[in-house]
């Protein structure tokens, strides 16, 4: 007979061990402690019991009746005051999560900005391959082999004949082979050359423009660099045209800006002379006309082309070239 009650005893504990919510603690509670319960059942059979047994029993009976009311109430109580803690809940009036988000690298957006500018002045952009022939990169361009301009440009050969393009410039020879004159694009992308220091690096972005029609002068040139840097910078950016040499054009212009950190006054950025180096630029000479068979008596057409790293320097006032390309999120995340 104390077997049996015992027995019930670690049968409820078990099954309360098992059930995890109120509402199975409860039939629980109801299937062992009710008026019809298998415990109740025990003590009104106690008077069946012989005499000797009885009083052992009921006590022990009643026993376990507290304890097993006592382990309802207790467990009853831990999921009350579980459900109740503040991580378990949800909190509508906080502050949301917000993922973090990536933005564009300092380059791209100068360059979608420079693209922009030249797009509003009525330019298409041309974009093409960065593996190029030698023919090209160089040879359309009046850059023959042997040339000494070569050398202006250490050349990454992937074979003899086969380059990554030193410049966008190869772009202007493509359009001009598929389309009659008026050309009036841009080319914007990466170019590499095998240099790495302080202010070179051996991938950089090039954006380089070319416009051909009948009676363009250098006067347009000069024209539309000059709206191109008040866009990018400000209107009292002033600019300086300083004859110079480049293969595929002529006359040849290198332009300098006036320096946007000391307005002209000379300053460590500008070398104490004002202004800074900003753009290549010139008519463009007819023998590249004659290499993709446009009519040099009757079009005349500029060229111009610029550092993207140097454009966004100047910009933003940053003297290391090489920061561009450290992708240190540090540095990044102030664009
Ligand atoms: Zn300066």
């Amino acid at each position: 007979m104390e077997k049996n009650i015992e027995h019930i005893k670690s049968e409820a504990l078990s099954e309360l061990e098992g059930a995890s919510d109120p509402e199975a603690i409860k039939a629980i509670s109801v299937r062992y402690l009710g008026r019809k319960g298998i415990v109740t059942q025990f003590l009104r059979n106690i008077s069946s019991l012989p005499a000797a047994e009885r009083p052992f029993a009921g006590k022990r009976a009643n026993e376990v009746k507290k304890e097993l009311d006592a382990a309802v109430k207790g467990i009853l109580e831990k999921l009350a005051s579980e459900a109740q803690r503040p991580g378990d809940r949800i909190d509508v009036s906080l502050p949301g999560r917000v993922p973090a988000r990536g933005s564009l690298h300092p380059l791209t957006q100068i360059t979608r900005e420079i693209c922009a500018i030249f797009t509003r002045m009525g330019f298409n952009i041309a974009e093409g391959p960065e593996v190029e022939s030698d023919y090209y990169n160089f040879e359309a361009l009046n850059i023959p082999k042997n040339h000494p301009a070569r050398d202006m440009q250490d050349t990454f050969y992937v074979s003899d004949n086969i380059v990554l393009r030193t410049q966008t410039s190869p772009m202007q020879i493509r359009v001009m082979e598929t389309q009659p004159p008026p050309v009036r694009i841009i080319a914007p992308g990466k170019v590499y050359r095998c240099d790495s220091d302080l202010t070179h690096t051996p991938m950089f972005s090039q954006v380089e423009g070319l416009l051909v029609d009948e009676n363009v002068s250098f006067g347009d040139l000069k024209g539309t660099l000059t709206a191109f840097v008040h866009q990018m910078f400000d209107t009292k950016t002033a600019l300086r045209f300083r004859p110079s040499f480049f293969p595929f054009t002529e006359p040849s212009a290198e332009v300098d800006i006036l320096c946007v950190m000391c307005r002209g006054k000379g300053c460590r950025i500008c070398s104490q002379t004002g202004w800074l180096e900003g753009l290549g630029s010139g008519m463009v000479h007819p023998a590249v006309f004659e290499n993709v068979g446009y009519d040099t008596r009757r079009y005349t057409g500029f060229a111009f082309g610029m550092g993207v790293e140097r454009i966004a320097m100047l910009k933003y006032g940053i003297d290391d070239l090489r920061k561009f390309f450290d992708n240190d999120f540090r540095f990044l995340r102030q664009f």
